[in-house]
């Protein structure tokens, strides 16, 4: 197999390169050893960074042209993808809304609802969240109890999400709720677009280990939606769901990139580290090293693969999940060795040169191994999608939601 571009993707990344540096002054970028920002401090510069880029072509680089893309391939937004990441510009505002809620607009709002959205999404004029965890419900997310109750031409909603995303500084979001109890868990859902500055959303922060906040719990109190804001018919949230979940794989697991630190960096950095320890750490740490190196190539590889399916016109299946735990695990390994690498440097807050890239990512970790599906949900659907291993009984899926057999079904 060559992974080496072709001349006219190489001529395309060299298109991309000299965008990103005609619009270096524009562009919010991190800091050497800096992983992330905080939309919450910088939400102005991160609006203003996704514009710049989209108005430069980088963005929406696969979505048709009709609804603000540029209706290229998905070997294009590979590189583009690769090439941001290399230029140290963070995650886009609104990597949520192109990943997963834009997609999911697509593939069954009205075109009313795409001429209204998708456009203003990619500019990040408007920013999306999803709004599906609740506190009783995120493996079994069938199990969700925000209920919305059909009056004249709205729909009034009652309830709480959580884990939700970006809530705090999202425009709209997709939300997932219950419209009928007496159907199965899977067949009383259905799905809306909701103004997250509706009269009756209150959005308040989770504070996380690390530091930050990311995401928040979001209340629904008697909130109005009108029926035109449903995406797709009444009882078929699921169905609808379903599209957003395997989108979010897909863009979490990463088609062609890695989760976390970019191999080529690590290995860079176990370079400089190594020479410093002392001899039985480095025997430790080489080993670490190494088997961080061949989980990265792995899930890279990985992603290839998905990315070759992708691009013949596949869609993504439960395929999905194996890019996603792949790409978690190599990461999870990665972060060890980084802290391995470190040494004595590992227990203190950040190392004598400041850079704590490690440590954090370290603290970051953990929810990689839950966002999208926890590792466990995901190898069941492994088993039994992907390998045909028997399921486990089910009886959440004959009985009615209000009968209250709610027995652990997953995402
Ligand atoms: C960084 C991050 C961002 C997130 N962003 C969003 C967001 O924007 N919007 C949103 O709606 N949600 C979001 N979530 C929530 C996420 O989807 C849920 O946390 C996830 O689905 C797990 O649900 P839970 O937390 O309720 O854990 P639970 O489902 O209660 O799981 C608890 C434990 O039980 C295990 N388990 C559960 N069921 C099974 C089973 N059947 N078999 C084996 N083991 C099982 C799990 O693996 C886990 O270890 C986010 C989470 C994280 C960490």
């Amino acid at each position: 197999m060559d992974f080496d571009d072709s001349p006219d993707e190489a001529e395309y990344r060299s298109r991309v390169r000299a965008a990103l540096q005609q619009h270096a002054d524009e562009l919010l970028r991190l800091a050497p050893g800096q992983e992330a920002v905080d939309a919450r401090l910088q939400e102005a510069e991160m609006r203003r960074t996704q514009r710049v880029l989209h108005d430069a072509g980088l963005v929406g680089v696969t979505w048709p042209r009709e609804y603000g893309g540029q209706g290229g391939s998905l070997l294009e937004q590979a590189i583009v993808g690769q090439e941001l990441a290399r230029f140290r510009v963070p995650a886009l505002i609104n990597h949520i809304g192109m990943g997963m809620c834009g997609p999911t607009v697509i593939g069954h709002g009205s075109q009313d609802q795409r001429d209204r959205y998708l456009a203003r999404l990619l500019r990040a004029d408007d920013v999306w969240c999803q709004l599906f965890s609740e506190p009783a419900s995120g493996s079994d997310l069938a199990a969700l109890r925000t209920t919305a109750v059909r009056d004249g031409d709205d729909w009034v909603v009652n309830g709480q999400k959580v884990w939700t995303t970006l809530a705090h500084v999202s425009d709209y979001g997709i939300l997932l709720t219950r419209t009928d109890p007496e159907k199965p868990k899977h067949a009383g859902l259905t799905m809306f677009v909701v103004d997250m500055h509706a009269p009756g959303v209150t959005v308040r922060p989770l504070r996380q280990m690390g530091g930050q906040s990311d995401f928040n719990e979001v209340f629904f109190d008697d909130v109005r939606i009108p029926d035109s804001e449903r995406l797709g018919e009444p009882g078929e949230g699921w169905r609808v769901a379903l599209t957003t979940l395997m989108n979010e794989r897909v863009t979490i697991g990463g088609a062609g990139s890695a989760i976390g630190s970019p191999v080529e960096e690590f290995a860079r950095h176990a370079k400089e580290r190594l020479p410093e320890l002392d001899a039985d750490r480095q025997v430790l740490a080489r080993q670490a090293v190494g088997r961080a190196v061949v989980a990265a190539l792995g899930a890279r590889y990985t992603g290839y693969r998905r990315l070759t399916v992708l691009s013949q016109g596949g869609i993504p299946g439960p395929e999905a999940s194996a890019g996603k735990l792949a790409g978690t695990e190599a990461a999870h390994l990665m972060a060890d060795a980084g802290v391995r690498l470190l040494g004595d440097d590992a227990v203190y807050a950040a190392t004598a040169d400041g850079d704590d890239r490690w440590q954090r990512t370290q603290s970051w970790l953990p929810g990689i191994s839950i966002a999208g599906g926890t590792d466990q949900v995901l190898r069941n659907i492994l088993g039994e999608r992907v390998l045909g291993l028997p399921s486990e009984p089910r009886l959440d899926k004959t009985a009615p939601f209000s009968a209250g057999r709610s027995d652990g079904g997953t995402r």
